[in-house]
């Protein structure tokens, strides 16, 4: 998503911290969480132009009352923001070198040492760190005083849909900025101007980012994985390492089919509670039916919270670096254990 997109949704939120931007009473580090692909980054971005836009420094004098709006999208500031080669809105991601999804230590330091430099140009410089729960602890722990105590005229916004599986000593240095899923009310009529079918917006929850990507025919390859997984599941263990095994090598895309693998599995948990209370209809993957009820009589309530406890710890594992088929065959097995004790 470009910054200079419409921002949807949040709009309160929004306005209270592009106020606190303007008084200049921004708490130094921000950390945005909420729902995945609605947008937190892009206003992360988008902030980081608003508050160094030069318009009204550098813009035509005409009108004197006519305030020019910011950002503006061309200025000497927020042309290099948009090409993502501004010397001081640095953003961090996972490394992409490594097999699992993780900031390292490395580009911790890397981190810490540019910030040691002057800023360039910037009237307030932009750290931002997308996902913020991919750093493991040793790189956490190498930044928690920059955190706490940025050098001078230094922003930083940490970006996160999975707060809770976030260290302590990284949450307790942030003020949380929560966002939540868009309304209805927007979401559909957002979509529509994009010629989008507005049943997305409740197919992807009010993820403007999920929706796009499930237009773009970016679910294939999850109903895909979600059919192997379903067929996996409850089976006898040997088939069950057929799947994972099947989910390919690093090279392969394996690291992000891992992930997805966890995502499905935590989808499905969340269906089951629905399913359990009686909402059926309201369930995301309405064409796992009968695995759902299996599950709702199975594992619900004890299993799906053990099961919810299970995936978050093996997302904490693949931070630490484990492999990740073995790490999936654990969770796996563990969930076919929840399911045999049930049929005992
Ligand atoms: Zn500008």
């Amino acid at each position: 998503m470009s910054a200079l997109q419409p921002l949807i949704g949040n709009q309160s939120l929004r306005a209270r911290l592009y106020k606190a931007a303007d008084e200049q009473r921004m708490h130094h580090c921000f950390l945005f969480e909420g729902p995945a692909g609605i947008g937190k980054a892009a206003i992360a971005l988008h902030l980081a132009m608003y508050v160094n836009c030069l318009v009204e420094e550098e813009g035509p004098r005409g009108l004197a009352f006519h305030k020019p709006q910011r950002p503006c999208g061309t200025c000497r500031s927020c042309q290099p923001i948009l090409a993502g080669s501004h010397p001081d809105i640095i953003q961090v991601g996972p490394d992409p070198s490594k097999v699992t999804r993780i900031i390292t230590t490395e580009q911790a330091r890397t981190l810490i040492n540019a910030l040691s430099l002057q800023r360039h140009s910037a009237k307030r410089r932009f750290v931002i760190i997308d996902p913020v729960d991919a750093l493991n602890e040793e790189a956490a722990n190498a930044l928690l005083k920059t955190l706490e105590e940025p050098p001078a005229g230094t922003q930083f916004i940490l970006v996160t849909s999975r707060a809770a599986s976030l260290l302590q000593t990284v949450r307790s240095r942030s003020q949380r900025v929560r966002f939540g899923p868009v309304g209805q009310a927007e979401m559909i009529p957002w979509l529509e101007e994009r010629k989008l079918d507005p049943r997305l917006a409740t197919l992807s929850m009010g993820s403007p980012g999920k929706a796009l990507a499930m237009a773009e025919g970016g679910t294939e390859l999850a109903e895909e994985l979600l059919g192997a997984l379903c067929g996996a599941i409850g089976q006898p263990v040997y088939q069950l390492f057929a799947f994972t095994e099947g989910l390919g090598k690093k090279a392969e895309g394996g690291a992000e089919r891992t992930e997805l693998v966890l995502d499905l599995l935590e989808e499905l948990l969340r269906d089951t509670v629905l399913v359990a209370n009686g909402q059926a209809r309201h369930v995301l993957h309405g064409n796992q039916l009968g695995i759902l009820q299996k599950w709702a009589l199975g594992l619900y309530p004890g299993g799906v919270g053990r099961m919810m406890g299970g995936v978050a710890n093996a997302r904490d594992r693949l931070r630490l670096n484990v492999n990740g088929r073995v790490v999936l065959e654990a969770l796996l097995s563990q969930l076919n254990l929840e399911l045999s004790q049930v049929r005992a």
